[in-house]
């Protein structure tokens, strides 16, 4: 957490002080900023959201934490220092300016990008998105959601910004596991057609609408990813978990054929929608095929199919540590398939945007796949999500997405 200039030295505010366990604080003195709720020691009724003094076994101070009543991470800090209630909009208003300053830094090509992202900005609960001229947000916690810290998000985005609407995307689970009161997504700014729009990464344009989709519409974490295939993309090319067609549409410049798979029909017909808008003359037609992946790798690998690059982005198997055996196998059986499917020189390029699936751990996934389909694999790249989702490394979880580029020789 950066070191807030004018912060008031502690403890000089009135409050409430949550105490936190020895291992609590032990996670904080290494720079993390969450504390579970088996580590506090108080147990003292807090108002849900309020901004809390933080403090060991001891009493020693530990700095401000904004406080859900209801998360496991009961605690996210916001600053070694003390906060007084009177500064918090300050503090909100000066973290929104400088990742709105980091993004001029990383982002390039693109009039999508996240804006904000959490813990990664030192926001913990709030995620923001802009899709050209339009922003999407997401509040997440009880203390994001509070309506003066909401009123001071939108009216920062609003003139720092400018964006012509703002609408607010609400993942009902999360509210429910935050015991926030039900919420529709809606229109925040802006009027009432303005929930949809048409941007541009990497030269390749997408539909827009803020209203339907997963995550906040798009996966902007895989915009890097999308131009690394590009790069080495050739031949006929198989885009397994495509979605609205992110790396089908990027690779399709490059290769004689591209075909993308889903399960999801409604994320096929925008990728349709994407694919019409960005088609040129005489360009080849991407073909587009509902199905569950594994079926559908396991009928087209033993059918003799055969590819020259091959993209395979499947959801999250493993949202736990628990999950970890199951999904292993997940990832194990897909890499196994697009191996023996890939042409000699052929590109794989394989990810997993599970946490709990460490870099290393993918990787000897498909070594252990490579081998049993008697292939040997070159490593072209190890990547990482956009540099507009930042990882910060004493916050592991900032760290999720994970993307091998392969040669399979
Ligand atoms: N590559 C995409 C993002 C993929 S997200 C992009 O860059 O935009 C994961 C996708 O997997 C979702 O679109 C979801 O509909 C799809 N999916 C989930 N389970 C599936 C399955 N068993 N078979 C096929 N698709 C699946």
């Amino acid at each position: 957490m950066p070191k807030e200039s004018g912060a008031v030295a502690l403890p000089t505010n009135d409050l409430a002080e949550v105490r936190v366990s020895v291992r609590g604080a032990g996670r904080l003195h290494s720079g993390h900023v969450w504390v579970y709720r088996s580590d506090l020691e108080s147990n003292a009724a807090i108002p849900p959201g309020s901004l809390v003094r933080v403090a060991d076994h001891r009493g020693k101070a530990l700095g401000t934490a904004l406080y859900s009543s209801s998360s496991q991470i009961a605690i996210r800090m916001l600053s070694p220092n003390a906060v007084p209630e009177a500064e918090l909009s300050g503090l909100i208003r000066q973290r929104i300016r400088a990742a709105i300053a980091y993004r001029k830094l990383v982002v390039r090509d693109t009039d999508a990008y996240r804006v904000i992202c959490s813990e990664a900005d030192f926001l913990p609960g709030l995620i923001v998105d802009r899709y050209g001229q339009m922003l999407s947000v997401q509040f997440l916690t009880q203390a994001m959601d509070t309506a003066h810290v909401r009123e001071t998000v939108l009216t920062t985005l609003r003139e720092e910004l400018q964006p012509s609407s703002m609408v607010e995307r609400v993942e009902a689970r999360v509210r429910e596991l935050e015991q926030l009161a039900p919420r529709e997504s809606q229109l925040l700014h802006g009027t009432g057609t303005a929930t949809k729009t048409v941007f541009t990464m990497n030269g390749v344009q997408f539909h827009y609408d803020a209203l339907h989709g997963q995550k906040t519409g798009a996966f902007l974490d895989q915009r890097e990813n999308y131009a690394a295939a590009a790069l080495y993309a050739h031949g006929d090319a198989l885009d397994v978990f495509c979605y609205q067609g992110g790396f089908a549409l990027h690779v399709a410049k490059k290769c004689t054929s591209v075909t993308g798979v889903d399960s999801s029909l409604p994320a096929l017909e925008v990728a349709e929608e994407n694919a019409q808008l960005n088609s040129q003359p005489g360009a080849k037609e991407i073909e587009w095929i509902e199905a569950n992946a594994f079926d559908l790798l396991k009928d087209y690998a033993s059918a003799g199919h055969q590819y020259d690059t091959i993209v395979l982005d499947p959801p999250a198997f493993a949202k736990t540590k628990r999950d970890l055996p199951a999904a292993a196998r997940g990832y194990k059986e897909l890499n196994l398939r697009a191996l023996k499917m890939l042409r000699p020189g052929g590109i794989l390029v394989t990810c997993s945007c599970s946490y709990h699936v460490s870099e290393q751990e993918l990787q000897d996934i498909v070594v252990t796949a490579s081998l049993d389909a008697k292939r040997t694999v070159r490593l072209l790249e190890r990547r990482v999500q956009a540099q507009d989702h930042p990882i910060v490394p004493a916050i592991p979880e900032t760290a999720y997405l994970k993307a091998l580029v392969l040669q399979a020789v």
